[in-house]
């Protein structure tokens, strides 16, 4: 029964995904037909110069951004009533979107985005505080609580609980961040160049951890142009000229 599990099983694909910007009347393609999978479980890596489109794929994967053409897609497993099947995602309802990229995504940043006035917990707790009526928080605010106590404890901050981003450094503010894109249990992390404003050392102990959530079943996607990070991947799409091409991991290594 689980023979399957074996083989890859893919997760979330783009099929000829196109956006095109307008600046001052000129468009500007930036992605042009980018066609790519990533499977179940698996970590990629999407590397790229700047300005080749890579957090704009990010963020029509994420369901941040709509495509102009092309489609992106979630598989989903089967399950005892239903077969496994490939849904397209990017045209979705607004309300459904919203939904659907709260159950499904965990997005991290270069920049952390954490609420400046709010401390490590609440910070983590507050993907729940906006998703849940007032009412609907208070009544699991202990269980909610556990489960950010346990999310915080499992990217190494318990001794931080009661503190501020600004009395953080960068590592344990990306580690906060992290704690934050778990608590509402995604199946796909999407990280844009997570360690960007980090030293190498922190930048390899954030690899490390997003390494070890990846190995418990997460899914993970992250752009980043350190090489020596994208070759710890499984594998590497490069993006240029709007398309992208599959690397193995072995090449850039
Ligand atoms: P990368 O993340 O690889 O550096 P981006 O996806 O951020 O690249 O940007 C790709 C191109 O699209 C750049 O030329 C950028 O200026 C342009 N771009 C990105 N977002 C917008 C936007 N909201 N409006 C207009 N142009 C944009
Ligand atoms: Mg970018």
């Amino acid at each position: 029964m689980t023979d399957h599990l074996s083989f890859p099983q893919p997760h979330l694909s783009t099929v000829a995904l196109e956006r095109t910007y307008l600046k001052a009347q000129v468009r500007i393609p930036v992605l042009r037909g980018v066609e790519m999978t990533v499977n179940r479980g698996e970590f990629l890596a999407i590397v790229g110069q700047s300005g080749s489109g890579k957090s704009t794929l990010l963020h029509l994967m994420g369901l941040l951004d709509q495509p102009n053409i092309g489609e992106v897609r979630l598989h989903v497993e089967a399950t005892d009533d239903r077969p496994a099947e490939s849904l397209r995602i990017d045209n979705l309802p607004p309300a459904t979107r919203d939904a659907l990229r709260n159950r499904v995504f965990g997005f991290i940043f270069q920049a952390y985005h954490l609420l400046p006035e709010l401390t490590v917990l609440e910070n983590v707790q507050s993907p729940l505080m906006i998703r849940e009526s007032v009412l609907g928080y208070w009544k699991n605010r202990r269980e909610y609580r556990d489960r950010a106590c346990e999310i915080i404890d499992r990217v190494g901050l318990s001794h931080r609980l009661k503190h501020r981003p600004s009395e953080l450094s960068g590592g344990e503010m990306q580690r906060a961040a992290i704690a934050r894109s778990l608590i509402s249990r995604p199946e796909i992390l999407l990280a844009d160049e997570p360690t960007g404003n980090l030293d190498s050392q922190t930048g390899r102990d954030i690899m490390s951890l997003l390494k070890s959530l990846n190995a418990e079943g997460l899914t993970v996607i992250m752009v980043t142009h350190d090489d020596n990070l994208a070759a710890q991947a499984d594998r590497i799409i490069r993006l240029a000229n709007g398309r992208s091409v599959d690397l193995a991991s072995e090449v850039a290594a």
